[in-house]
């Protein structure tokens, strides 16, 4: 992560892989919706579950509770009711009533009386990206994936969400080292990416990691990104381009 005006220049590498991702999947709009606190319930509601399923258990929650407020205050079985068709319903309600009341606790200190949503949102906003990812991680339940989600779709911050297709397509491309975990993959993002880049690159590298470069057999022959992988067709094709112009 970056603090807000930083500039940074993209390595050769990923600038070649974000110019051979935008001319195949174009430049998509980055329109946050300002809702934090929502985000982060959400993402927490789709750990190990489908979108659809996640969708249908947020729906089910505001409906039944309407305010953080309310899920906060309300028995621990009645919000794992709201929530069972997102699976997990036992492990997330305490997850999310944990993280509602530790933010209570903070908007108390601060003698603070807006809805917690609003308290969330400028507790973020108030903050450089970096400091705000680490301010998500200090709540319980928030991890680095999740604290990035909300700051890039939620906030429209430039931090990086690593999951399983952007950690391994990055991998093949020779974006981090082999050796890099999913965790240190967003500070790795963070030092290299320009801010306006963050979105882009993530969804980008999530729908190639989804329809062209799968776990198993990925499909280099189709792949828009050949020329700049290193990984294609299991020869590094970009480690030999680079000692052939040394
Ligand atoms: S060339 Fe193959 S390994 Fe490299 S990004 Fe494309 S599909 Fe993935």
């Amino acid at each position: 992560m970056t603090t807000k005006h930083e500039p940074i220049t993209p390595p050769t590498h990923l600038a070649q892989i974000y110019e051979l991702l935008t001319a195949a999947y174009g430049h998509p709009a980055w329109i946050p919706d300002n809702d934090p606190l929502g985000g982060l319930v959400g993402t927490i509601l789709s750990q190990h579950t489908s979108d659809l399923n996640s969708g249908r258990a947020y729906q089910q929650l505001v409906t039944l509770l309407p305010t953080w407020e309310a899920v906060r205050d309300a028995p621990p079985e009645q919000v794992a009711y709201a929530i069972r068709s997102g699976g997990l319903a036992n492990v997330k309600a305490p997850r999310i009533q944990e993280a509602l009341h530790t933010l209570t606790r903070q908007q108390q200190e601060q003698e603070d009386t807006h809805p917690l949503g609003d308290f969330l949102f400028h507790e973020l906003k108030k903050r450089a990206p970096e400091e705000a990812w680490q301010y998500l991680r200090s709540i319980p339940g928030v991890g680095p994936k999740t604290a990035a989600c909300v700051l890039m779709f939620n906030m429209g911050m430039p931090a990086m969400p690593v999951d399983t297709h952007v950690h391994r397509v990055s991998k093949r491309l020779g974006l981090i080292g082999a050796n890099v975990n999913a965790n240190q993959a967003h500070e790795v993002f963070a030092r290299i990416t320009p801010p306006e880049w963050v979105y882009t690159l993530h969804v980008h590298l999530i729908r190639h990691g989804r329809q062209v470069c799968h776990a198993q057999r990925p499909a280099c022959e189709h792949c828009p990104l050949f020329i700049a992988c290193a990984y294609a067709g299991g020869v590094s094709v970009y480690e030999e381009r680079s000692l052939r112009s040394h």
